[in-house]
């Protein structure tokens, strides 16, 4: 097989690569992952401070409950007529009087504890909100960027492009589908040489005899470990 025809094509392949890894190597690219990490934590946030928010608004609901029970009771007891009791029932009814007050203190403290929190919540609901809104107008500035970048690096990849094209016609077509397939898989460089005798020049890992051979027998053989091709340096 022509293994020069292969490495003039990946020799042009790499101008390529390295216009491709200019774009995804872009600081801008770089911040919109950031922005779009910040985003995503921001509105994790807003959905936990949500169900607390959803938490405490139902305890508001239940202490205000038992507030008016409490409240109703005490009302009762200021309409009773205190003329018409016996000793037993003034002391029953202060008791109850006094336990009752204590209670309304009780949940008013609560209820006033669980403003509080509200508005803890609602303070860090809109800090985050501003968190996501400021990272939203970033990425929307990086992405444009990106877009303009992308945009002007396209002539000179569709010109290497064409001259791809063009050598690979020298390429035999098996050879050529695989070193594309691989290529598509972040695999660069495709074709390395062997080195020190017994290794892959990339990975460094050491090919038993049998590769050895059959590399002599063929011109080239995959690496096991790192899935490049291998040849034999002249
Ligand atoms: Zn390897």
């Amino acid at each position: 097989m022509n293994i020069e025809s292969l490495l003039k094509y990946q020799k042009k392949d790499e101008e390529l690569f390295r216009v491709e890894q200019k774009i995804s190597n872009s600081p801008y690219r770089k911040k919109a992952n950031e922005l779009t990490a910040v985003a995503k934590k921001s509105q994790m946030k807003s959905a936990e401070l949500e169900a607390e928010a959803e938490k405490l608004i139902a305890e508001i609901a239940d202490l205000k409950e038992k507030y008016n029970v409490n409240k109703t009771k005490s009302e009762e007891m200021l309409a009773s007529k205190i003329e018409d009791m016996s000793f037993e029932e003034v002391d029953k009814i202060n008791a109850l009087k006094s336990k009752i007050l204590s209670n309304l203190n009780v949940l008013e403290k609560m209820l006033q504890k669980s403003a509080e929190n509200i508005n803890r919540i609602l303070s860090e609901f809109n800090k985050t909100k501003k968190l996501y809104d400021e990272a939203r107008v970033q990425y929307t500035v990086c992405k444009q960027k990106i877009d303009e970048e992308t945009k002007a690096l396209e002539p000179e990849k569709e010109r290497i492009k064409k001259e791809l094209v063009a050598l690979e016609k020298a390429v035999e077509p098996e050879i050529m589908a695989e070193y594309k397939k691989k290529r598509n898989d972040n695999i660069f460089p495709v074709i390395v040489p062997l080195e020190g005798g017994n290794f892959c020049g990339r990975c460094r890992m050491e090919l038993p005899k049998v590769a050895i051979s059959r590399l002599k027998e063929k011109g080239v053989i995959t690496c096991e470990h790192c899935k490049r091709f291998i040849y034999l340096k002249a």
